[in-house]
């Protein structure tokens, strides 16, 4: 029986080496160099290869980085590692430091050998928390356009402020927010967005938007004007549930969006309406009154002269006596409006 050279046991697997002091000198896990990850801890990317990449997951950065600094041996064939990244609770906040312990497991075989050997290591990681340069920018007060919003509900502001929130990774922030009269402005950091969510606010609350530009500065370098952008969002005048009068007849909004759904309170019929095409100044005035005659056909309470009249569309509904119900009146005509 041979001995090993190196320590003597009664066991040899390569090179007159025992198995252990064979891996001790070529191991399958050559080398690896102690990580350090920079995170933008306000737009939340990291910091690799020259440039900032988003992320959702920490542990995903971690596996993603320590795996490309990991160098296997030649001579053996690597079968397969694990990287188990143990991330501590933290705090993500300017200069916040974390130490992640990623524990790697490698197997793999030698020439000539089946056996299959495992090594663990730990591989010390340091995360550190800063503000990426894009970021310190719109610290610092950088802003390329307005959103103006005017006339609109809290609604609109909401989500407005809520969807510019969202969109940090893709470098747009809001630099400022400020109430003014008649509405509210949302600085941002960047032009084409502005445009986006005007447009978005379009489709989903109706209205108008208008937008200009003001020279804002030159770019010497690259000798061109530099613009900021103010972009004008006034919301529809018109809500859900407002009765239009329009060409005569009377129309329930249905839906408010770039064109305005209605529909014809005497037939039924939609009707789909571009807010362009609509003279209309105003919604008619709706008012509450009561039911004051069933049989031998329904009555209401005329909301202005107080007098007992037929409403001009009843559609076979029931009513009770006393029952409120909501009409306009139009040409002295009275119209349910539910
Ligand atoms: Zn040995
Ligand atoms: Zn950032």
């Amino acid at each position: 029986m041979e001995l090993c050279t190196k320590c003597g046991k009664k066991e040899i697997f390569l090179d007159n080496l025992c198995k252990e002091c064979y891996q001790n000198k070529n191991p399958l896990l050559i080398s690896f160099k102690p990580v350090k990850i920079l995170v933008c801890f306000f737009c939340h990317r990291y910091f690799s290869k020259g440039k900032w990449t988003g992320f959702r997951k920490l542990e995903n950065v971690v596996k993603d980085i320590v795996q490309k600094r990991l160098v296997f041996n030649d001579d053996a064939k690597i079968n397969s590692f694990k990287l188990r990244p143990v991330i501590p609770k933290y705090k993500e906040g300017p200069n916040v430091k974390i130490n992640i312990q990623t524990e790697i497991t490698v197997f793999g075989t030698y020439p000539g050998k089946k056996t299959v050997l495992k090594e663990e290591y730990v591989l010390p990681v340091k995360v550190i928390f800063i503000l990426c340069p894009r970021c310190s920018r719109h610290k610092s007060g950088y802003f390329e356009g307005i959103l103006q919003l005017r006339d609109v509900d809290e609604e609109v502001i909401d989500y407005a402020v809520n969807e510019a929130t969202k969109q940090n990774q893709r470098g747009i922030f809001i630099t400022k927010k400020l109430k003014v009269r008649n509405g509210f402005d949302i600085y941002l950091t960047k032009r084409g967005y502005i445009h986006e969510l005007s447009r978005e606010l379009l489709n989903k609350f109706g209205g108008e938007t208008k937008a200009s530009k003001k020279l804002f500065s030159r770019d010497k370098q690259r000798s061109r004007d530099i613009y900021r952008i103010n972009v004008l969002f006034r919301q529809s005048k018109f809500r859900k549930g407002d009765i239009l009068k329009i060409d005569d007849e009377l129309f329930k909004v249905r839906n408010i969006d770039r064109n305005i759904t209605a529909v014809n309170i005497k037939t039924g019929k939609k009707k789909s309406i571009m807010p362009k095409q609509i003279r209309v100044r105003a919604a008619e005035e709706i008012k509450e009154t009561m039911v004051s005659l069933v049989f031998p056909h329904v009555e209401i309470l005329h909301p202005e002269t107080f007098q007992s009249v037929k409403p001009e569309n009843i559609k076979n509904r029931k009513f009770k006596v006393n029952q409120k119900v909501r009409v306009v009146v139009s040409d002295g005509k009275v119209w349910l409006v539910d």
